[in-house]
């Protein structure tokens, strides 16, 4: 059994199966609270814990979902099912113009604009026409189900733990899959990930929707559990406890979602016994106690509480995964090989400028198939920037540039990557926690189809098969293979760069950009990237790489280009180059080598 889904199942069994028998009603009406407030957390753990987005305003959500079935079935008379899919339907299109509106708002901004439409659904509940004010909507129907009327605490704990452990299964699929791994790529802001090839702003807006269709069934579950509704659920208070819950259970893990909501819930109720005692008055004084707790938990553990407890049973979660045995699939589709010396790549007049600064002045390259060009010059040269400038992810102040005769300068990053073009980082840009294979995984991204829906049921087992063998191979290439489990961010540094090659090998390119691969390399290790890059080169891939280690460069090297103050000092044959009086002056004879 695959160890991500050894929980939902342990829990739903416990939890529907035994507790309904064996729970008095106290506890389990507390259960249900708790299964409640999880499923709106596992969304929450895709959108902010993997994702990287804040919201405040989940709580909303859950809201829309309550409302919707509410209205539906007094008003209209209609089936809680109807009210369901009504909820569903609304939240999705909210929850789209919302994202559309607010995603794009970058740093702090986004959990700001989350705050207002916290606020602002909370009070369209209390006062738009139809909703029963601040009062409320009471009388909802039961739910029933074949013939099962769904109306005891007993019953909603089967129904809301069922629905637990499907959500759990859904998403612990679509965070081990093609898509997972996109939006594990978002955390650390959408640079690399448009280098791969994702669309990340399609990528924030799904897992929004996402965790809101999460949060809009656990609103449905709540108005036919309580058999009304009113605006005080799903206010800012209860949006800023959600986050509380996966910030203390540990919000990059399923099992956090269900801990902190288990560990809030059991808390507030413990605490609203107990602190009016202590304090001999009634007052919020949980409030205070939730704060001082997650500082506690931001200071001592600050991937939250499930973390800490699953590092201490390594025999039921061990901390390498090791996904090798699922990489067997058949090869993915390939570009036909070049003939060397077509022409790949050509840059005309680009120049770029930061404010007064010129970091790119008026320069050209051409690159061709099956060829190893060097672009070197002292730090600050613009080499960086002109691989920015490349590769979509800085716009050209002025310029041109052509790959395979199409014009891509103006393209975003991700479009440039898809016509062929793949790239390293000189600031090494990988996921430390996830594997060397699923890091390398990630560069097929453009290379797969499976959507959300295929792989939340896991229907892409043939395709991920064929992705993690394609990881492995390039792996196997770079010379990592007994690393491949390893997280790579336990990786040296220079070995780091190393699997950034694999990452943009595995996107099938045709030219390959690399910025200073050897650095941080020793000796051995520099003359195997040597051997690979000569090896690519008969395969008729281009390779534009900036470097500094001269004698590395020599050996490799076809062509060089070289900078200095944004522009082009000289190019030509390693030789030539080594032996031009300007380059020895500038370069050469410098500190900078
Ligand atoms: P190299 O890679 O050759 O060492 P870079 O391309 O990184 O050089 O930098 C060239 C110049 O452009 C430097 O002076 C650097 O400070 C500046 N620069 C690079 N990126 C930016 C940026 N995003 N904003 C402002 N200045 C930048
Ligand atoms: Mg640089």
């Amino acid at each position: 059994m695959k160890r991500s889904i050894l929980m939902p199942v342990l829990l739903v069994v416990l939890c529907a199966v035994f507790a309904p028998y064996f729970l008095p009603e106290y506890y389990l009406s507390l259960l249900n609270y708790i299964g409640l407030y999880s499923i709106v957390a596992l969304g929450m753990v895709l959108l902010t814990g993997v994702g990287g987005l804040t919201s405040f305003g989940q709580a909303a959500f859950v809201g829309i979902g309550a409302y919707a079935t509410a209205v539906l079935t007094t008003s209209l008379g209609m089936s809680p099912w109807l009210g369901l899919i009504a909820g569903l339907v609304i939240t999705g299109l909210i929850a789209t113009l919302l994202g559309l509106l607010t995603l794009r708002l970058s740093g702090h901004y986004l959990p700001i604009g989350t705050l207002a439409w916290g606020i602002s659904l909370y009070y369209l509940f209390g006062t738009l026409p139809h909703l029963g004010g601040f009062s409320g909507i009471s009388h909802l129907p039961a739910i029933s189900l074949f013939g099962w009327t769904i109306n005891t605490s007993q019953d909603f704990a089967i129904l809301i733990w069922i629905v637990v452990g499907v959500a759990m299964w859904l998403l612990s699929n679509l965070l081990d899959s093609r898509e997972g791994r996109a939006i594990r790529a978002l955390f650390g802001g959408s640079v690399m990930a448009e280098a791969m090839g994702v669309n990340t702003g399609r990528s924030k807006l799904l897992i929004f929707v996402y965790a809101a269709l999460l949060a809009a069934v656990s609103g449905w579950l709540y108005a036919h559990m309580q058999r009304f509704v009113n605006p005080t659920p799903f206010a800012l208070t209860m949006g800023i406890e959600y986050l509380f819950m996966i910030l203390l259970g540990g919000a990059s893990t399923l099992g956090g979602a269900v801990l902190g909501a288990l560990m809030i819930t059991g808390l507030k109720e413990w605490l609203q016994d107990l602190l009016p005692m202590v304090f001999g008055q009634n007052g919020n004084y949980d409030a205070i106690f939730f704060g001082g707790l997650i500082i506690l938990c931001l200071i001592y553990a600050r991937q939250g509480v499930w973390p800490v407890i699953i590092s201490r049973v390594p025999f039921l979660y061990p901390q390498k995964r090791n996904l090798a045995h699922l990489a067997d699939g058949a090869p993915l589709e390939q570009r036909p090989a070049l003939p060397a010396g077509e022409s790949l790549l050509v840059a005309e007049g680009v120049t770029k400028k930061f404010g007064g600064l010129v970091a790119n002045n008026n320069m050209s390259l051409h690159i061709k198939s099956g060829q190893v060009t060097a672009l070197i010059g002292p730090n600050g040269a613009g080499k960086s920037t002109l691989f920015n400038l490349l590769t979509g992810l800085l716009p050209l102040t002025s310029g041109r540039v052509e790959f395979r005769g199409q014009r891509i300068d103006g393209l975003a990053s991700r479009k440039i990557a898809a016509l062929g073009m793949s790239r390293s980082f000189q600031h090494v840009r990988l996921i430390p926690t996830m594997s060397v294979l699923e890091n390398v995984a990630l560069g097929a991204h453009m290379r797969g189809h499976a959507g959300y829906l295929r792989s939340g049921l896991h229907w892409e087992r043939t395709e991920e098969a064929s992705i993690l063998a394609e990881a492995k191979r390039q792996i196997e290439r770079v010379g990592l293979a007994s690393q491949m489990n390893e997280p790579a961010g336990s990786l040296a540094l220079g070995q780091q760069r190393i699997v950034e090659i694999a990452r943009a090998l595995c996107a099938d390119p045709y030219l390959l950009l690399l910025d200073e691969p050897a650095a941080g390399l020793r000796h051995l290790e520099k003359e195997a990237l040597a051997q690979l890059l000569a090896r690519l080169r008969t395969e008729g891939m281009a390779v534009l790489m900036v470097e500094h280690d001269m004698d590395f460069l020599m050996g490799v090297a076809d062509y060089v280009v070289v900078m200095e103050f944004g522009q082009k000092l000289a190019e030509g044959l390693p030789q030539e180059i080594q032996e031009n009086p300007k380059v020895l002056a500038a370069y050469l004879g410098g500190e900078e080598v």
